[in-house]
């Protein structure tokens, strides 16, 4: 069966024009002008045909945090968060979403993470997972982490693995130095991606131990993806200097009341900023961190609230960049897709071209909003 989606406004992310797109095997086969009709198979009962009416299409979402079993809870089993359903991913516009363990690798395990990301698969969405936790040495599903990278498809990376938190295990320059080679050798031999997904607390040194790390060994900054870089101004002027160093930073678009009295940079806003600071844009992504525990501490470190991640926001926040700091459009859908496919090895996502999956968001005509969502060629949700 091919799908046709006649007359589509296409960002891919660079504006195309008014478009047709074929749809063949869950994977896009062509996109021809709509001027251009010549090459399209002629209407018949084997092609499905869409007729989107100009509306604009963008690639579907790439989400490089979400904790998809939950996260928590830091104020005791009463507060673990829950699961994501599969209802809620559907209609958020993410299609390729990377699940994480985060504080709880004892009750949260890397198994528990991989049936939800098969759960999520067979609702028609892509998923793979990091192993590992915030804990070293990393749990993982078969003994190591070059096992589960190298003889379990859905394991991209390690991650997230906190430094500059109290949570974390504070690991030493050698344990991140001999994790990250680990990770990017398994990875090289497996085909993947084999990105250090870094979770960045508010602790003095922020992203200090990474640089350590690139400046005593042969590791590059890049293997490293270090999140909630917005998480604090401080951290942010950090996560700039990082930037232009020659790392990837990647900002949390779930957020809180607490979290943004504390200081944090609402994401869009840190977008904007690193976009005018001249941070190679490829270097820069959004996650959600969706379905993770947001916790506030006191200022003893007392544990005082929580409230979980909504993976919604990546969306939205897409939105607060174009709609309220003037980013074009084509920049940010390159943040909340295009660069962390390309940030994780995924080379049939984050763009909408031939070869590529057929993973797309057809927005509303007059809002910033989701008309539709197609995931690997098949229409997941409709508003
Ligand atoms: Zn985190």
């Amino acid at each position: 069966m091919l799908t046709l989606l006649k007359n589509a406004r296409v960002h891919a992310p660079e504006s195309l024009g008014l478009c047709h797109l074929l749809i063949a095997d869950g994977r896009i086969a062509a996109i021809t002008p709509a001027s251009d009709a010549s090459e399209l198979p002629a209407h018949g009962p084997a092609v499905e045909v869409h007729d989107l009416q100009g509306r604009r299409v963008i690639p579907g979402l790439v989400d490089p945090l979400v904790h998809f079993i939950g996260g928590g809870g830091e104020g005791g089993f009463g507060t673990r968060t829950p699961e994501l359903p599969l209802d809620e991913a559907l209609a958020s516009g993410v299609t390729t979403l990377v699940g994480a363990l985060g504080t709880d690798a004892l009750t949260r395990t890397p198994a528990n993470l991989l049936g939800k990301a098969r759960e999520l698969a067979a609702g028609g969405l892509t998923t793979y997972c990091y192993t590992g936790s915030y804990q070293l040495p990393p749990v993982t599903l078969t003994g190591s982490v070059a096992g589960d990278l190298t003889f379990v498809p859905d394991f991209i990376g390690l991650g997230e693995v906190a430094i500059s938190d109290h949570r974390g295990s504070q690991p030493s320059r050698e344990e991140l130095t001999r994790l990250a080679a680990e990770t990017r050798t398994a990875g090289m031999l497996a085909g993947k991606g084999g990105i250090v997904f870094i979770h960045t607390g508010d602790a003095e040194g922020g992203l200090e131990p990474l640089r350590e790390v690139a400046r005593h060994s042969p590791i590059p900054l890049a293997q490293f993806l270090p999140t909630h870089v917005n998480r604090t101004a401080e951290l942010f002027e950090d996560g700039l200097r990082f930037g232009r160093e020659g790392g990837r930073i990647d900002f949390t678009t779930s957020t809180t009341p607490a979290l943004l009295a504390d200081g944090e940079v609402p994401a869009a806003h840190a977008v904007a900023r690193a976009l005018e600071a001249r941070i190679e844009p490829s270097r820069i992504t959004l996650s959600s961190d969706a379905n993770a525990s947001l916790p506030h501490f006191d200022a003893e470190g007392r544990f005082s609230g929580l409230e979980p991640g909504r993976l919604a926001s990546l969306f939205e926040t897409l939105g607060e960049c174009i709609e309220q700091h003037g980013v074009a459009l084509d920049k940010a859908i390159g943040v909340a897709s295009t660069h962390a496919a390309e940030a994780l090895g995924l080379p049939r996502k984050g763009r909408l071209r031939a070869g590529h999956d057929a993973d797309l968001i057809v927005l509303a005509e007059d809002a910033w909003a989701i008309d539709e969502v197609w995931a690997r060629g098949r229409r997941v949700h409709r508003a």
